[in-house]
């Protein structure tokens, strides 16, 4: 546990430098009067990083508060449907409920050892939200979440989780109400505010050093899942690594964990909200990426059954993973998601949340195809447990 934050790489998923490029894309878009304040993060990082101290207090809260290690499960009765050797990275079981409290503990301690006394975050299916009202709560910081008004109302029981940790939720009501235009609103916010607040990003997005920062935090999940695959399998690695993607901070970090191996990584994106399948090159939200967009290069509204993937977007690493052909992306209907939370309970006792059921959909249907070879090992990040979906879920099945 105690080394978290990452041996130094090169190659495939190592530091990006300065300008913070993966490939053509990432970059700091920025209006000039955020470029020091998003520099100043990007120097307590690179300070913070190899610190004992730092890494220490980290592993100790990942361990303590979070409940890391997380397990590996094998998924016994649905790998015998479908023929396969499932294992499921079980970032349900974090405190919290999703794999958002890895980041946001890493850049809750930052923002404190920066001297910062607020963070500032967006929120879509409220997990990023609720994770880092938790983590101002453990360190005695204020939180101030910026919320699409159509999540607030499909993602209700989150927005109470965050107001009784003590957060502020602040309606956003542009646009299409959802991750993107909260997202837009808390950079807009931060601007008025950069001395004494952090703005804690919630996937990797948004301008260097944020995307590489965010993956670094999330590398946990693929650290500790290439140990536990090791023991698990005789192959040692796992044939197949998957995970759902909005922004792409869970699969970033899974896919940090086995980039140097021979694993075939695939990223699976909601059908309305495809950017690193459907999308195109455009800048949003501080970086160059890949977006859904229109004829006019108008980003174009996502639509997904899963708050956490509704955003048009993909970080621009994964954008780069795709073009070098390191990782694929694939997508998932609303249907399909549905259908996997229902089969995973029922083949399991685990309810998923729906973006993580996006990710055991594309298994499900790569095995039913023969993509899958009988008998493959196919290691998949559970981003997220359900509770937060039933009254969607109640709706639907
Ligand atoms: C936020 C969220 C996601 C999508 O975010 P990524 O940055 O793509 O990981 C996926 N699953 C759950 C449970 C989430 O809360």
């Amino acid at each position: 546990m105690a080394d978290v934050l990452l041996r130094p790489r090169s190659g495939v998923m190592g530091d990006p430098g300065r300008p913070g490029r993966f490939g053509g894309y990432g970059g700091g878009y920025v209006p000039e009067s955020l470029v020091a304040a998003v520099r100043e993060v990007e120097e307590a990082f690179r300070e913070a990083r190899p610190d004992p101290g730092f890494r220490g207090t980290l592993a100790r809260l990942l361990a303590a508060h979070a409940g890391r290690p997380t397990p590996l499960t094998l998924a016994r009765r649905l790998s015998a449907e479908l023929g396969i050797n499932l294992l499921l990275k079980r970032e349900d079981l974090t405190h919290t409920g999703s794999h958002k409290i890895n980041n946001v503990l890493g850049q809750a301690l930052l923002a404190r050892r920066m001297g910062r006394t607020r963070l500032i975050a967006e929120t879509g299916a409220g997990q990023h939200g609720v994770a880092t009202a938790t983590a101002a709560a453990l360190l005695g910081l204020e939180a101030t979440v910026f919320m699409g008004q159509r999540d607030i109302e499909r993602q209700a029981l989150n927005v109470f989780r965050m107001r009784l940790l003590g957060a502020e939720v602040v309606p956003v009501t542009t646009g299409s109400r959802t991750l993107k235009d909260a997202t837009s609103q808390a950079m807009r916010h931060w601007v008025g505010a950069t001395e004494h607040s952090y703005y804690c990003v919630g996937s990797v997005i948004g301008p260097h050093p944020y995307p590489w920062m965010v993956r670094t935090f999330q590398r946990v999940i693929g650290d500790e899942a290439r140990v536990q695959c090791a023991t698990e399998l005789s192959t040692g690695v796992p044939e197949h690594v998957v995970a759902c993607v909005g922004g792409g901070s869970n699969a970033a970090g899974t896919f940090a964990g086995f980039a140097d191996t021979s694993a075939r990584l695939v990223g699976v994106e909601a059908e309305g909200g495809a950017g690193a399948a459907l999308g195109e090159v455009g800048v949003l939200h501080g970086a160059r990426s890949l977006f859904l967009q229109d004829g006019e290069g108008q980003i174009v509204e996502a639509h997904s059954v899963a708050a956490g993937l509704d955003y048009p977007g993909v970080g621009p690493e994964h954008a780069h993973l795709r073009d070098l052909g390191r990782a694929r992306y694939v997508t998932v209907t609303d249907d399909e998601a549905i259908s996997a939370v229902v089969r995973l309970a029922r083949t399991e006792g685990i309810v998923a949340a729906l973006e993580s059921a996006h990710a055991v959909a594309w298994v499900i249907r790569a095995a039913g195809a023969g993509e899958l070879a009988p008998g493959a090992s196919v290691l998949l990040t559970l981003s997220g447990r359900g509770d937060k979906d039933v009254s969607t879920l109640k709706e639907l099945v």
